[in-house]
């Protein structure tokens, strides 16, 4: 626990820090790119300057996107928390998400029998699953399978899963698993630390599993990585069971036989 907490600690700073930085380099930036496009109305495109203008400005805008996601890291949205039906938001992201890892790849989804509520952000929850499955896409170079499946995992059955740190509770579990490189016990042990990447420069900023590791804790929830290296790699995120509250179930009740006027 006390872990968890310095962990929350550690990324709120960072979180701090990286919106600073993001906003001042932003535009910095903007001034890079916007000089390069005046240098570049100057040259002709066979001229031996023209090429390596646009190296400057294509570098300047990739760097412009990193700050972005530092932005999107560091802001902290307003939250409105919902009661959810994880099958339908997962099943209304896999358009986006079969084109998100292209052809190679292939996308299952199974859902389980009566999912249970949970009680999230729509926003978050989608962070987390297109963040896993570009992770998922990004550990399979050559093509491969990404499964996301829901499942409801009862409290008695908690302790059986052998998981570290889980309360005693009813929980929704959603698993995204690959066929992809998997994780090394050093590379698993990092995972979560903000700016963590062994993506080439460029590709990773390490903020994406930080952040789902954010949003999981604030749902009051778990994650787990499962993963063996050659094999793939599964991310297990269990969200507590939503139940309706007294009040709820009264306004549910009254509703159900007041007559709609
Ligand atoms: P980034 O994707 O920018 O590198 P993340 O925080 O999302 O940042 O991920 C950190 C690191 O965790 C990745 O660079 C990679 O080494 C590892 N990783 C995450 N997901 C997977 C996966 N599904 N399979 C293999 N490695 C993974």
């Amino acid at each position: 626990l006390e872990a968890q907490f310095a962990q929350s600690q550690k990324m709120q700073a960072v979180g701090q820090l990286a919106g600073g930085v993001a906003h001042d380099f932003n535009n910095l930036l903007t001034a890079i790119i916007g000089f390069s496009d005046l240098l570049l109305l100057k040259h002709k495109p066979g001229d031996p300057s023209f090429s390596e203008l646009m190296q400057i400005k294509q570098n300047a805008n990739r760097a412009a996107g990193l700050t972005r996601q530092l932005l999107a890291f560091s802001r902290r949205q307003t939250l409105r928390p919902q009661v959810l039906e994880l099958p339908l938001i997962v099943d209304d992201l896999t358009v986006l998400l079969k084109r998100m890892i292209g052809e190679k790849n292939t996308l299952a989804v199974e859902h389980g029998r009566n999912i249970w509520p949970v009680r999230a952000d729509v926003v978050q929850l989608e962070q987390v699953i297109i963040n896993l499955v570009v992770n998922a896409r990004d550990a399979m170079p050559n093509g491969g399978s990404i499964t996301l499946r829901t499942s409801n995992v009862e409290q008695a059955d908690v302790a059986g899963l052998g998981f570290d740190g889980m309360a005693q509770a009813d929980y929704v579990l959603i698993d995204v698993q690959d066929t992809g490189t998997g994780m090394s016990q050093e590379v698993i042990e990092k995972i979560f630390e903000p700016f963590f990447t062994t993506k080439e420069l460029g590709k990773g900023t390490g903020l994406g599993l930080s952040t789902v590791y954010g949003i999981v804790k604030q749902t009051e929830g778990y994650i787990y990585p499962v993963s063996v290296v050659g094999i793939g790699t599964t991310f297990k995120i269990f969200l507590p069971r939503h139940v309706a509250s007294a009040t709820e179930e009264t306004a549910k009740a009254i509703a159900a036989v007041a007559p709609a006027r």
